[in-house]
């Protein structure tokens, strides 16, 4: 079997097909196909290995499958069946570092560092990450609770919650007692673009923020220096640079966000800047008045620009 740091290697090489290429490189027959009560499993025999994905869940889903899979054979794992129900849920020490591994083959350092530049990461970074990497925002935030230090967060931790109780939390090291996470959890929802902004005991900063998914509901917490925690997230930003900009007007919020979605697609082959000036060549002349005033203003540009820096290219 190919060695764990040598996998990573080729994973970090092959970002974002990491996981595809480990299995390409091993050998590994993938199938993909129905499954019935689990996610995914692996089998080895006479050397020769096979891991089968439950084609019915979503595609996000089966690439952590087979990075999870994959991850097993590289760790030498014993049991020659894993059937994993749960995602990111295990206490068990093999699935949790096959969990680990998982996450630096679909999502290295590099690439998360590259992305998450200043903290506090917001759940825009997030959700752009997810998107490049391919995979949910739920396993972006739970590399990036690992990552923490590196990062520029003192700590870091994801929450999973399944109605009103606590499925798992994901941390190296940082406790959230459960009560103190429903807290959050509802302070964050009546906050401003989700995110929610305290002072801790010793002083510090927490920001809490909901990463939406269909089928979780989840909590992003970060512990910050005070001196980064005072600062306003980007999402605060563009909360409030939007009710700046649309006034309350909810049919031109829908136009702009018209334009936004139907320019996504160019806006991805872009950088920000060419982004930005292309966006204004197409679409700013039909606004006229003072909706045409405000979206010219710096502030409704600047609307603008962090609204497509979410789909960009990052600049190498
Ligand atoms: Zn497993």
């Amino acid at each position: 079997m190919m060695d764990l740091l040598e996998a990573l290697v080729i994973a970090k090489e092959n970002f974002p097909k990491g996981p595809e290429a480990v299995a390409a490189r091993i050998g590994v027959e993938v199938c993909s196909k129905p499954l019935t009560g689990c996610a995914g499993w692996c089998i080895q025999n006479n050397n020769i290995a096979r891991i089968s994905i439950n084609s019915t869940m979503p595609s996000v889903r089966q690439r952590f499958t087979l990075a999870h899979e994959l991850a097993h054979l590289l760790l030498g794992s014993k049991s020659e069946v894993q059937s994993d129900a749960d995602f990111f849920g295990s206490n068990e020490g093999e699935e949790k570092a096959a969990d680990r591994v998982a996450a630096e083959m679909l999502l290295p350092k590099k690439e998360v560092q590259r992305i998450a530049t200043a903290p506090p990461v917001d759940a825009a970074t997030i959700r752009k990450l997810a998107n490049k990497a391919n995979v949910s925002p739920v396993m972006v935030a739970c590399r990036v609770a690992e990552l923490a230090q590196p990062l520029g967060l003192i700590n870091a931790a994801v929450v999973n919650f399944n109605g009103d109780k606590i499925a798992w939390i994901w941390s190296k090291t940082l406790t959230v007692p459960h009560e103190k996470a429903r807290t959050l959890l509802r302070h964050a929802r009546e906050a401003t673009g989700g995110t929610f902004q305290e002072p801790s005991r010793s002083g510090e900063t927490i920001v809490a923020s909901v990463i939406d998914s269909p089928i979780q509901t989840c909590l992003f917490i970060q512990v910050l220096p005070v001196s980064i925690g005072n600062a306003k997230s980007r999402d605060q930003i563009l909360v409030e640079l939007g009710k700046w900009l649309f006034e309350g007007s909810a049919s031109f919020r829908g136009q702009v966000n018209g334009c936004l979605s139907n320019f996504k697609a160019t806006a991805k082959n872009e950088d920000i800047n060419t982004a930005l000036r292309l966006f204004n060549e197409k679409y700013i002349g039909r606004w006229t008045g003072a909706n045409g005033d405000r979206v010219r203003d710096p502030r409704g540009q600047k609307f603008l620009r962090l609204r497509l820096e979410e789909w960009t290219r990052s600049v190498e």
